[in-house]
């Protein structure tokens, strides 16, 4: 498979790596929006979020604190983004899930420009109830599995 990602857990392509354990790696973005940005990686091929198998769930998130942590202490930003990329549309570029932290800066010019919608009077409850809905209960979950 030609997956950057997976070759990086395989040790096969280089990466300033920061933190790694069974189910997670993490690994400095070669290309950062400030110095420091970095990635939290399942090491499983996944495609995107929905696809991460649950077992590495739980590992997933705590590697993202645990490198927020470290990255906040040591270069001390004003702020940070946690935020993942899912379709091409939504700006993903490497097709294996991934978390990206990124350390903000007062000054440091990024700006995340979106226009934000309105609801209309009835429009917030429906689109609540469809959700609810198609959210798989934990009871579901196991019916199927
Ligand atoms: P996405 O655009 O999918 O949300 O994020 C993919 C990220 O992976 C990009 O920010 C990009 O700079 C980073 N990236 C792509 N190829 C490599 C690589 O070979 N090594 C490292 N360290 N990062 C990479
Ligand atoms: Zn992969």
């Amino acid at each position: 498979m030609n997956c950057i990602f997976c070759k990086i857990i395989e040790k096969q392509s280089k990466a300033e790596i920061l933190y790694e354990d069974e189910k997670v790696i993490s690994f400095l973005d070669v290309n950062p929006l400030n110095y420091g940005h970095a990635l939290v990686v399942p090491k499983v091929h996944c495609e995107n979020f929905l696809d991460v198998p649950e077992e590495y769930l739980p590992d997933m998130f705590t590697a993202v604190q645990k490198v927020a942590a470290g990255i906040v202490k040591a270069v001390k930003p004003d702020g940070f983004n946690i935020l993942s990329n899912n379709g091409r549309l939504a700006g993903q570029s490497v097709f294996h899930c991934h978390f990206h932290i990124i350390p903000r800066y007062t000054q440091d010019g990024h700006k995340f420009r979106m226009s934000f919608k309105k609801y209309n009077d009835n429009g917030m409850k429906e689109i609540a109830e469809k959700i609810k809905d198609c959210i798989i209960t934990n009871e579901e979950i196991n019916n199927n599995g």
